[in-house]
């Protein structure tokens, strides 16, 4: 008996579905047995030093022991534009179309919220990041799940969005590149999502989480405000996390309509006290100067996916070489559901991998490998699963 009842929006959360797994992980470990984890996306490379030094030197500064704006530094929004400025050609206004965030999930989190009320109706990716349910879940909304396949490329077929539910709708998340499955947008499918977010006056949310980690560089990942009209629809998170091995610093960004970021503010005005600011201080010279270290991260991920996708191959198991994101989506050997091969590889190899159902239904038939393990680290874990 438990004394507290919980709230209903806890229960209403997903039920956790990596208990069996967790379970025959521990069962390996006391064998003994050496595992490697493919299953987490946190970059295992530091934060370059620069980036550290700025910290420290902001940290001993009294100004920034007190409480910072919950917006965040006009300096760190700046910093923003001129960064959207030379990365997508974007203009911002840095006072009304820029939020700081602690880490783009708070915002993701807060986002529906401002906009969403009890009954409404959001259109979600399945598979896809869980915060967009579980936020859409918070404020009461119905999440609609539009399921990534891949005839279409992992993008949701807007077409296949029934009439009803494009008048409903209240909101829509989109997230490329992609995880879990590493897919990226092209232009059209951008320019056909704004023109169908205008035609049904729907809030079109982009979660862009990863568009500085690409492969080709006369292939680079869109801002959805590259897109003409986008900004009198849309808002799109940003985050320092995955682009400069920041992901414990919690900061990011919102930026887009001016109403939408405003919205996102007052929630957070009335939820927590902003970024430390030193950690700003730092995000400023990561933007200004993080270039060159983001691109040898990038070195590094192709260097690591190749070696995966070389190693799949040989294993005579189908994927798509990821573009862009640190993942690899690939499909479970015929015969196997996703639970039971991840299950099957731990058992074996010790190496853990993510079922594609942990990101929704229609991850059935895959599975997600993380490239953030050290490259020695990731080639022991492909010898294995090849020599399975
Ligand atoms: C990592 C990730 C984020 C958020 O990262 P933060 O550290 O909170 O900025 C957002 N969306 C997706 C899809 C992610 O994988």
């Amino acid at each position: 008996m438990s004394q507290f009842y919980q709230a209903e929006r806890l229960a209403l959360l997903p039920p956790y579905l990596f208990a069996e797994i967790d379970r025959v992980k521990a069962e390996v470990k006391a064998q003994g047995k050496d595992i490697i984890s493919l299953g987490i996306g946190d970059p295992d490379l530091p934060t370059p030093d620069f980036i550290i030094a700025a910290l420290c030197e902001a940290a001993k500064k009294p100004v920034n022991h007190q409480y910072p704006s919950y917006v965040g530094l006009l300096s760190y929004r700046k910093a923003v534009a001129d960064w959207y400025k030379e990365r997508f050609g974007v203009v911002l206004d840095p006072e009304t179309e820029v939020v700081n965030l602690i880490g783009s999930k708070e915002g993701i989190a807060h986002f529906p919220l401002a906009f969403v009320d009890p009954g409404d109706t959001v259109l979600s990716p399945s598979p896809g990041y869980p915060v967009y349910g579980s936020s859409t879940g918070f404020a009461g909304g119905r999440v609609v799940s539009m399921p990534l396949l891949e005839e279409n490329d992992f993008l949701p077929d807007l077409d296949a969005v029934s009439p009803d539910d494009w008048h409903k709708a209240k909101m829509i998340f989109v997230n490329y590149p992609n995880n879990p499955t590493s897919a990226m947008a092209d232009r059209s499918f951008f320019e056909k999502l704004v023109q169908k977010c205008k035609e049904y006056g729907v809030i079109l949310v982009h979660d862009a989480a990863y568009t500085e980690i690409y492969f080709d560089p006369n292939n680079k990942p869109l801002s959805i405000l590259e897109i003409d009209g986008a900004k009198d629809v849309a808002i799109e998170f940003h985050s320092l996390s995955k682009t400069y091995n920041m992901t414990g610093w919690r900061t990011g960004m919102a930026v887009g309509a001016a109403e939408l970021v405003k919205g996102l503010g007052k929630i957070k005005e009335n939820m927590d006290s902003g970024c430390f600011q030193a950690v700003q201080e730092a995000g400023i010279a990561a933007l200004k100067d993080g270039e060159p270290y983001a691109q040898s991260f990038r070195d590094v991920y192709r260097e690591r996916r190749d070696g995966v996708c070389a190693a799949l191959t040989k294993a005579g198991i189908e994927f798509r070489e990821p573009q862009a994101s640190f993942y690899v989506w690939a499909k479970t050997p015929a015969g196997y559901t996703s639970a039971d091969f991840v299950t099957k590889v731990i058992r074996q190899t010790g190496v853990v991998l993510t079922p594609g159902t942990g990101f929704g239904a229609p991850g059935e038939g895959y599975f997600r490998i993380s490239l953030t393990v050290p490259t020695p680290r990731l080639e022991e874990a492909v010898s294995r699963i090849v020599a399975l």
